[in-house]
């Protein structure tokens, strides 16, 4: 198991929530997500070094000390880099991304009571490592493009309420707008909006996005946001197989419609889908997207894929964060919204029996009568939608 990270695999996804926070746990023990005796115990050799290419074909790995592997097999779960800002200053020493530990330890050491952070990007990272850093005392102003944070994910009213949570810890939003250039030398100490006003800081972050990290991978061919292209059995090239963020794959529940997925659960079914595949015992991948979220104390768990929709049907008391939403296309549910991950169980189910019932069957209900509707079709089969 290579890696060019200097540590074992760790809870990537708590490096924007709680370990960023400052919640008290200790570290081996919040991040890890298995002890180095399992490793031992499993005989998995870590290879703590950076591939500098992987040559496709040739199936041979070259290491940027200069040495080489040439493995039977090989599984590209490389993950993504983040994009950074192309604006002058963008390179100064206190312009950071987020994708490691490492880079999550060094905002650490600049967060702090009564510093300021200009946070760009209004995605789930970035709006989590707002939260996080104002955790820590830090006055946190977030630039965004979009004019409401999540809308387009989520719909507005659930879009408001994580807006109103972030507000209430102090966060400042700078909406409908981008950083035109950082102010400073090697160390910024503000940043120049497109509007022309300016926000000082003691440091930023930019969370923008990220791209496959498959700078190394040769004699492939790559699709345009530099993914690669992977079978039903995850497989992009003779022995050379792909998961996780770097892996464009058919979806099962999407008619085989081709997806690009950055969520870490489902990195972890993809790579455990590719490894059987590697082994000689490939089973069909059917695994349902699901993510969460952190962020100001509201939690929320999303299952399914709804990249477009035209109704979120909403029931519940949003304001006592109790509530379950459907996201839905042409009255064909695609995907469930809840702070409470364990009420997308039924749907996860139906998801994967592709017994989904259609959307007015949930329109209008109670947050009871639609799980009631879920778990009906799941135990029998049948139900009356009206
Ligand atoms: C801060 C943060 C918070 C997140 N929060 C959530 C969340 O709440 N919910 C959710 O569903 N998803 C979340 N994600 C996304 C999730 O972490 C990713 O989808 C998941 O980690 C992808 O797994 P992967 O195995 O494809 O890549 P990664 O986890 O990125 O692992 C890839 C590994 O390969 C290494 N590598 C890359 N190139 C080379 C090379 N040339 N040589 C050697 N090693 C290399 C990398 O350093 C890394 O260790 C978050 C991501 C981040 C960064």
């Amino acid at each position: 198991m290579i890696s060019q990270e200097d540590r074992i695999p760790y809870d990537r996804p708590n490096c924007s929530k709680g370990y960023l926070a400052g919640e008290p746990a200790s570290p081996w023990v919040w991040l890890d997500i298995r002890s180095e005796e399992f490793y031992n115990w499993h005989h998995i050799e870590r290879v703590n070094k950076r591939v500098a290419v992987l040559d496709v074909p040739q199936r041979t790995i070259q290491f940027d000390d200069g040495t080489t592997l040439k493995p039977d097999k090989v599984l590209v779960a490389s993950g993504a880099v983040p994009r950074q800002l192309d604006v002058p200053g963008a390179n100064a020493r206190n312009v950071l991304l987020l994708r490691s530990l490492s880079d999550c330890n060094a905002m650490i050491a600049r967060a702090g009571e009564g510093k300021k952070a200009v946070v760009v990007g209004d995605s789930f990272i970035s709006m989590e490592v707002a939260s996080s850093l104002a955790n820590r005392g830090v006055q946190v102003t977030i630039v965004g493009l979009d004019t409401m944070p999540f809308a387009k994910v989520l719909g507005e009213d659930i879009a408001n309420l994580l807006r109103k949570a972030h507000e209430a810890k102090g966060n400042v939003f700078k909406l409908g707008r981008t950083v035109s250039r950082f102010n400073g030398g090697e160390e910024i100490s503000s940043a120049t909006l497109d509007d022309g006003t300016t926000v000082a800081c003691d440091f930023a972050v930019v969370g923008i996005g990220v791209r496959p990290a498959t700078g190394f991978v040769k004699g492939a061919p790559l699709n345009p946001d530099g993914s690669l292209e992977v079978d039903g059995k995850f497989r992009a090239a003779e022995g050379v197989y792909a998961a996780g963020d770097v892996a464009r794959y058919p979806d099962p529940h999407h008619e085989g419609e081709r997806l690009r997925i950055e969520h870490w659960r489902v990195a972890l079914q993809q790579g455990r889908a590719a490894a059987r595949a590697m082994a000689g015992n490939a089973k069909p991948f059917d695994a349902v997207p699901f993510f969460w979220t952190e962020q100001c104390g509201m939690a929320l768990a999303y299952m399914g894929w709804a990249p477009a929709w035209d109704e979120v049907i909403v029931s519940g008391d949003l304001s006592k964060s109790d509530f379950v939403a459907y996201l839905a296309k042409d009255n064909r549910l695609l995907a469930m919204v809840s702070p409470h991950s364990e009420k997308l169980s039924a749907f996860e189910e139906l998801m994967h029996l592709r017994r989904l019932p259609p959307a007015e069957a949930v329109r209008g209900k109670s947050q009871d009568e639609m799980l009631h509707v879920l778990r009906a079709v799941e135990a029998e089969g049948v139900v009356e939608w009206v």
